[in-house]
């Protein structure tokens, strides 16, 4: 599998940061490693989409 580092940039205290796609798909929430701004859970869902439509898109 295809390993998937995603950037963000969090909206509190624009801070960047990677994080890992299997991370992201199997925790419950996310936060801001500076800040401890959490996603909410429809950015959570959104981005899980997004994830597993690309790791669809890179193992064909
Ligand atoms: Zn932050």
């Amino acid at each position: 599998m295809t390993d998937l580092n995603i950037q963000f940039t969090c909206p509190d205290c624009d801070h960047s940061f990677f994080l890992d796609s299997e991370e992201i798909l199997e925790s419950e929430f996310l936060k801001c490693p500076s800040c401890g701004c959490a996603l909410s859970e429809e950015e959570l869902r959104h981005l899980r989409i997004a994830i597993n439509y690309m790791k669809e898109k890179s193992t064909h």
